[in-house]
């Protein structure tokens, strides 16, 4: 059995808890190697080492951090395929999604290398009399971040790519379903040039992400996962007096008004619902078509859609979809088509009971259509994270806004229309985050941020670009004058510059 082992002080450190997770390949339903689970002490190893790092990565300057970035870029190209055959072995996407995954992480590290100028700080020349203001944005020491299954390299590189480039080290926490890509990156970082200690992967569950939370040299804790998880790191960290920002899960709603380009809506909403198995917290799985006729056209033409649909194994060239993550996650979503069923809604393709043949013990899931799917409902209330598309008919305009608005997640939400006035009133009353006209996934590019609203994210931060910027850096403020001559007397009132 091969052992996928800590990344730190750049090296690999077998783990000494003795505790073990299973990594399994979904598309055979094999454990194919076993991960290292740290405990608190070996936590602690990799923060020592990144304190020694980051006193000296700190004074390189923004410049030769840059470097850094431009190299490990040209790495992560150069070992595309490898690195996307192993995240799909262990996730289960198709190897064109990991290039994907793999490609949006790298855009981070784009911007990352613009970093010189991002760090610019502000400058007031006279002030006051004789005195200038200027200010500047210094790194925090060590950051960490703690990261979900389903994108293990694009969130990993939102997070380390700007906390190493503005002078920080980083500790790494992926997830322990697929956490070798992680290592992968770590490794490029090395031979892109960062010293070692600057980017650690330390493997865990709760026991490492607690000891993230609670130690004291950890000034700045980023966490991407579900909601309940994403509150509960919030609020660990914050009451140790750390930076938090905390993204949660997801429920987007596809908005279709009467005038849309339906065929197009269609191929864009089956490719955002169903695409990575539908594990993406920018799926699309619920969609809102305004009017009956708007709904049944729409029915009628995805489930033409569906019927194209070809899953298979993640090395398919031409399956659109492969394998769920795990076998206990299938279940979940199993469970959540039953409940769906059991609650009044109408099932109209049903995804359980997918077989493929040579795949028997793979974790796949065919797709599922839900129709007449109404807002009291568990199954549209909280996230299924699957292959599961659900129809909720709207019949007015005010209602497609109020459904999304008042949901409890709010991380995307996407209309289509060819009617711009009507975009425009949606984009500026919808309750929600990331908003996508005729665009099914809207994730901002890498310079924009990235963030939802109510639980789909906690502290007020979002990630990458300027947001990620400043989450990573603290300003200081400095007020400077040069007298000449005479002393003049103390001053007990407060000074203004008037
Ligand atoms: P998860 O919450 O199970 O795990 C996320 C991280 O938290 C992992 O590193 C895991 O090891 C750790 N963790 C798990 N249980 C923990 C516990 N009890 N205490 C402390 N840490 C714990 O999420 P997942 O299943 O890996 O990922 C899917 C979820 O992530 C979905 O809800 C999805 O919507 C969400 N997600 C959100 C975004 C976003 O930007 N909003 C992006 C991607 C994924």
């Amino acid at each position: 059995m091969r052992d996928i082992t800590h990344f730190i002080d750049g090296a690999a450190v077998a783990g000494t808890s003795g505790r073990f997770g299973d990594v399994f390949n979904p598309n055979t339903g094999e454990v194919q190697a076993r991960v290292a689970l740290a405990s608190a002490a070996e936590l602690d190893a990799a923060v020592a080492a990144a304190v020694r790092a980051q006193q000296v990565w700190a004074l390189a300057n923004p410049q030769r951090r840059a470097r850094v970035m431009f190299d490990f870029k040209r790495l992560v190209e150069a070992n595309m395929n490898e690195l996307a055959e192993l995240l799909s072995s262990e996730h289960g996407k198709v190897i064109a999604d990991s290039k994907g995954d793999l490609q949006r992480g790298l855009e981070v590290i784009e911007f990352a290398c613009g970093i010189p100028h991002a760090l610019k700080g502000e400058y007031t020349e006279g002030a006051g009399p004789g005195i200038d203001v200027y200010s500047m944005r210094q790194p925090l020491g060590v950051a960490a971040g703690i990261t979900p299954f389903n994108f293990p390299a694009m969130i990993p590189m939102w997070m380390f790519g700007i906390a190493i480039a503005v002078g920080n080290a980083f500790i790494l926490k992926p997830s322990e379903k697929d956490p070798s890509v992680p290592v992968r990156l770590a490794e490029l970082m090395m031979e892109a040039g960062a010293p070692k200690g600057v980017l650690n992967v330390v493997h865990g569950d709760k026991a490492a992400v607690d000891a993230i939370l609670d130690h004291p040299d950890i000034k700045a804790v980023s966490f991407v996962g579900s909601s309940d998880i994403a509150h509960y790191v919030y609020s660990r960290g914050a009451a140790a007096g750390k930076r938090v920002q905390a993204m949660g899960g997801a429920k987007n709603h596809g908005v279709i008004l009467p005038d849309a380009d339906i065929d197009q809506a269609v191929k864009d909403i089956s490719g955002a619902a169903f695409g990575s198995a539908g594990e993406r917290c920018m799926a699309l799985p619920v969609v809102v078509p305004v009017g009956q006729k708007t709904a049944e056209v729409f029915r009628e033409k995805m489930l033409a859609e569906i019927e194209t649909l070809k899953v298979g194994v993640s090395t398919d060239a031409a399956a659109q979809y492969g394998p769920v993550v795990s076998a206990a996650h299938r279940q979940k979503i199993a469970d959540y088509i039953q409940l769906g069923v059991d609650e009044g809604a109408e099932l109209v393709v049903d995804g359980r009971g997918f077989n493929l043949q040579g795949y028997e013990q793979g974790f796949f899931m065919g797709p599922s259509l839900f129709d007449q799917v109404k807002p009291g409902m568990r199954t549209y209330q909280e996230e299924i994270f699957g292959p599961v598309l659900q129809i909720v008919r709207a019949g007015t305009f005010e209602e497609a806004v109020r459904l999304p608005s008042e949901h409890p997640y709010g991380n995307g939400v996407a209309i289509f229309t060819r009617n711009g006035r009507a975009a425009r009133e949606f984009a500026a009353k919808v309750n929600v985050g990331m908003v996508g006209i005729n665009v099914p996934i809207p994730v901002p590019v890498a310079y924009h941020t990235f963030g939802g609203w109510k639980r789909s994210a906690f502290g007020d931060t979002n990630q990458h670009g300027m947001e990620g910027v400043k989450f990573y850096t603290k300003v200081k403020t400095v007020t400077a004058r040069w007298p000449e001559g005479l002393s003049e007397d103390s001053a007990f009132v407060i000074p203004t510059m008037g």
